[in-house]
């Protein structure tokens, strides 16, 4: 008998798998329907050996020091700093727009100073801001707005930005500075042997069983467990019973090229004329030196795999209803970007899994992820039931 059968081992399914576990001493089922652990975050070695991550580029950053203490005990890591390049009127210039970005594309010399003030004469205040589109007119224009954003959020998202609920754009802020990197987060690192080794030291507990190419459904009358932990979408869990909830996906196109570098950045975004919206080559990601290159093209679309819940008012009440049946269900525990539909980031879902976790020992979240980091802490078998208990 396993106490909890964990249906995704992406980051939702994994630090709960290994939370359990490690934590409270539980016998756990984790299965996956794809054929590897890590979810979004999966990355291996491409044919040339080259590391890639087969779903996007994947940078993690926080804020939140005890999620990345947490993270810190399954893997070493990589100080790394993002920067992205926006392709616009035929140059490549920094996105978050700041003071090189209007200055290049200009042909202007502004300081910090003075940029606030062409942000101010260009800017059109809006008394509400409620969508995509509010957020960039109202600090930037139209015009910045049409050349870095309206086309891109078209076709990330199909929709216009004026759809779409402020939180999307407003994830790309706007500089009066020079600072080109993409967050300003205090932890921004990558893991120095990729996604993957991390999560196969998560698991790698005698009580955690991983099963792969393995969909829930086909074993949750088979294999007897207590409860569930689901880290899926929402609405297939319950058989789509009010209409499906729209979630957007992309087709990755990986290429390797001869040649050491691609690319002059990391990643580089296309809001007008391409069909895709970014280009990012992984060897700057990951600091591997070989002699050639990987790329991967993003082109989004609306069938797939889903990888974004779309943040709009619709959306957020069909998901509302969900949301009521999930809180009723006995026994099982919705966390993660799929299944509480929410466009969260990975250290978002990891601070998710341990407050959900911290919920199911009854433990505050703080506490509990302190503990967490702290490998030697159980709360198995009497060894730790309170707060300070055990640990050592
Ligand atoms: P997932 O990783 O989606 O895991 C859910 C798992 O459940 C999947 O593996 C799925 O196969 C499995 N599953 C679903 N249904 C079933 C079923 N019926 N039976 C069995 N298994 C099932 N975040 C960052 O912090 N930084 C980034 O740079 C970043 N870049 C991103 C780029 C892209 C292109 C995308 C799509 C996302 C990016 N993210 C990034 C977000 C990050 O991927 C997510 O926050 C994180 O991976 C979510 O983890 P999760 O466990 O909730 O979901
Ligand atoms: N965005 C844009 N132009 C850009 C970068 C971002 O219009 O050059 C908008 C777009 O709507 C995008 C959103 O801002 O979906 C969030 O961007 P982010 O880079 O955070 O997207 P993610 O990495 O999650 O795909």
């Amino acid at each position: 008998m396993f106490d909890y059968l964990i249906v995704g081992a992406g980051f939702a399914g994994a630090v709960m798998a290994e939370r359990l576990a490690n934590g409270s001493g539980k016998k756990v089922l984790i299965c996956d329907r794809r054929p590897h652990i890590a979810g979004n975050a999966y990355d291996h070695y491409n044919d040339d050996g080259i590391l890639v991550h087969k779903y996007g580029p994947h940078i993690f950053h926080t804020n939140a020091k005890d999620v990345f203490d947490y993270l810190s005990r399954f893997t070493e890591w990589r100080e790394y700093e993002h920067r992205v390049l926006a392709s616009v009127d035929g140059m490549l210039v920094p996105i978050p727009i700041n003071l090189d970005t209007i200055n290049r594309l200009y042909g202007l010399n502004l300081d910090s100073m003075s940029i606030q003030e062409f942000f101010d004469s260009i800017r059109e205040p809006r008394e509400n801001i409620r969508t995509s589109e509010d957020v960039v007119i109202s600090s930037v224009g139209r015009e910045l707005y049409e050349k870095f954003f309206r086309g891109y959020t078209r076709k990330q998202w199909g929709l216009d930005p004026s759809k779409l609920d402020a939180s999307v754009t407003a994830r790309v802020p706007t500089r009066t500075n020079r600072d080109d990197r993409y967050f300003t987060d205090t932890y921004q690192a990558m893991p120095r042997h990729g996604y993957t080794r991390m999560f196969e030291k998560m698991l790698d507990n005698p009580n955690i069983k991983v099963l792969l190419n393995c969909d829930y459904r086909e074993i949750e009358s088979e294999i007897p467990y207590r409860e569930m932990v689901y880290t899926g979408p929402v609405d297939a869990y319950f058989d789509y019973r009010y209409g499906e909830l729209p979630y957007r996906s992309l087709e990755f196109r990986h290429e390797t090229l001869d040649g050491e570098v691609f690319q002059p950045a990391p990643v580089v975004n296309f809001p007008n004329e391409q069909p895709y919206t970014r280009v990012n080559e992984f060897k700057y990601l990951t600091g591997q030196t070989h002699a050639k290159t990987s790329v991967v093209y993003e082109y989004p679309q609306a069938e797939g795999d889903p990888y974004y819940p779309i943040p709009m008012p619709e959306n957020a009440a069909l998901y509302a209803k969900y949301k009521a049946l999930a809180d009723a269900a006995e026994g099982v525990h919705f966390i993660g970007r799929l299944a509480t539909y929410k466009y969260y980031n990975m250290d978002q879902v990891v601070a998710q899994a341990l407050t959900t976790y911290a919920k199911i020992v009854g433990e505050n979240r703080k506490t509990a992820a302190i503990l967490a980091a702290k490998p030697g802490y159980s709360y198995a078998n009497g060894n730790g039931s309170g707060a300070t208990r055990g640990l050592n």
